[in-house]
């Protein structure tokens, strides 16, 4: 990324040479990020993030009267866009997902109403990494006429996504879920998808989303694409999954009251959601922190309360047992060493946080 911040500063609109560079790097980009989802390369569109990958695919592709289906465990960058939807006059089906956080295709063609226009529904979730069964869920969509987007941030660069297999319309990614910068990502939108773009301008990516690109961003987008698929190939994913299990089981025969949410769904192999009965997330992940391990609860602060995750509520965990989880993820660059340290450091710091809770003392007084 670094020659493309000072000397290769080009505009990929521009005629001049140093335009015809950047025009050259941001096109290469196009061919990996293409490349890694099996996509053409006149099919991707660079954006800012998954974010507006998301907004895009969704609002893009829906009119007011239409009718959309999505499901209860999305992304924020999904749900708050189609909360958004139904103000404008869009109806929105939210398909439930059962105890291991899987949606069930079967739900999804339930909803299909005269009006439907689009499914979006996640590849792989960001809490539980539990993936999603997309490819039959494509396959509705092909036979009910629908337009299906899906949200492959969490799913890009940990294993195979190829958009020929999920027969999806639009599909989205995010650069620093790949290990790319942060403020890049892309939308695949396919051949012939009439589009509504949310930023109007100049002409650049063929239309769908004006302004002069993010050269260093791409550039950064399409080397991680790059890496990842090379990654992905040579038996990356097999071996994050084993560390991520390693941690995962250690974990599990070190503390009582605990257990692995989502487990027995197909999962991507980073992620872990863990829930510790009797602990307060927050204060499990403040304690964590202080001791240098960064990890994030099952809640989250939204209006100065702390909410319960909504995709652990969807799949039937109370409200104490949402809030007593943590989420655990696993990078291409985590250690041995670091795994040891989280295997270490969890049950020492959960036993601590049980000998303060009265839940816990009650629990072991009854058992
Ligand atoms: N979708 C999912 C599943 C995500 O996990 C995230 C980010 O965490 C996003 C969308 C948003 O992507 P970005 O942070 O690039 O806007």
């Amino acid at each position: 990324m670094r020659p493309y911040f000072l000397e290769r500063f080009g505009n990929a609109s521009s005629i001049h040479h140093f335009g015809q560079h950047a025009r050259a790097a941001v096109e290469k980009a196009r061919n990996s990020v293409a490349a890694l989802l099996n996509a053409r390369p006149a099919e991707i569109v660079f954006t800012s993030g998954g974010t507006e990958a998301d907004n895009l695919g969704i609002f893009g592709l829906v009119r007011s009267g239409d009718h959309v289906i999505t499901s209860t465990i999305e992304h924020s960058a999904v749900m708050n866009t189609c909360k958004r939807l139904e103000q404008m006059g869009v109806g929105v089906s939210y398909v439930p997902v059962n105890g291991r956080g899987e949606v069930d295709p079967g739900d999804v063609r339930k909803a299909i109403r005269p009006q439907t226009r689009l499914i979006s529904i996640m590849m792989a979730n960001n809490e539980t990494g539990v993936v999603q069964p997309v490819e039959e869920i494509g396959k509705i969509a092909v036979e009910d006429d629908v337009f299906f987007h899906t949200d492959a941030v969490q799913a890009a660069g940990k294993i195979p996504v190829d958009v020929q297999k999920i027969k999806c319309d639009a599909l989205s990614i995010s650069g620093h879920k790949i290990h790319g910068p942060q403020g890049t990502g892309a939308l695949f939108l396919k051949k012939g998808t009439l589009i509504q773009p949310l930023v109007y301008g100049g002409n650049h990516e063929r239309q769908r989303r004006a302004g002069t690109e993010n050269l260093p961003g791409i550039v950064g987008l399409g080397k991680a694409a790059e890496i990842s698929r090379q990654w992905l190939e040579h038996g990356g994913p097999a071996e994050m999954a084993t560390t991520r299990d390693r941690m995962e089981n250690a974990i599990l025969a070190a503390v009582d009251s605990t257990g692995v949410n989502g487990l027995g769904a197909p999962r991507v192999p980073n992620t872990t959601s863990i829930y510790f009965d009797h602990v307060e997330g927050e204060a499990l992940v403040i304690a964590l922190d202080l001791k240098g391990l960064s990890v994030s609860s099952g809640a989250a602060c939204s209006s100065g309360a702390i909410e319960p995750s909504h995709v652990l509520l969807a799949m039937g965990l109370s409200h104490e047992r949402a809030r007593g989880s943590l989420r655990l993820s696993v990078g291409k660059q985590t250690t041995n060493d670091e795994v040891d340290f989280a295997i270490k450091v969890i049950p020492e710091t959960v036993a601590r946080l049980r000998e303060l809770s009265p839940t816990y003392q009650k629990a072991e007084v009854s058992s």
